[in-house]
């Protein structure tokens, strides 16, 4: 039997290193390996084991990706400011549906009114 064993990289913590993708403005979409336990609050691992997997990006490429990147988190903003909106409209809807069952209650209390006998209803 053949079976090939793909070689797993061990890094220096001792656990195998993992692929990601950075994110950083020089290298925004480029995948690397790297340490399992690499903190990207304080941009560092346990262990310096690091290797970029793709080709180095060309300079109208980062361009680009950054602009995306960018836009993306604009359309983010800007579906968070909608989504907002329609909580408002929601809301307004329900209060208007609540307020229309309260009139629909009193018009029926005015149209049988032992006293004007829905009179005031016909008066524009
Ligand atoms: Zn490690």
């Amino acid at each position: 039997m053949n079976v090939t064993k793909r070689k797993v990289r061990i890094c220096g913590c001792g656990f195998p290193v993992v692929q990601r993708t950075s994110w950083t403005h020089d290298n925004p979409g480029r995948k690397f390996v790297g340490c399992k336990f690499y903190d990207f609050s304080i941009g560092k691992a346990r262990s310096d084991a690091f290797d970029w997997v793709d080709e180095e990006i060309l300079e109208w490429q980062k361009d680009v990706t950054n602009v995306l990147i960018a836009e993306k988190q604009r359309l983010i903003g800007e579906v968070k400011v909608l989504e907002a909106r329609i909580d408002c409209i929601q809301r307004d809807n329900n209060r208007v549906h609540e307020e229309h069952e309260k009139m629909k209650i009193k018009y029926d209390k005015m149209k049988n009114c032992n006293v004007c006998q829905g009179f005031w209803l016909s008066i524009e």
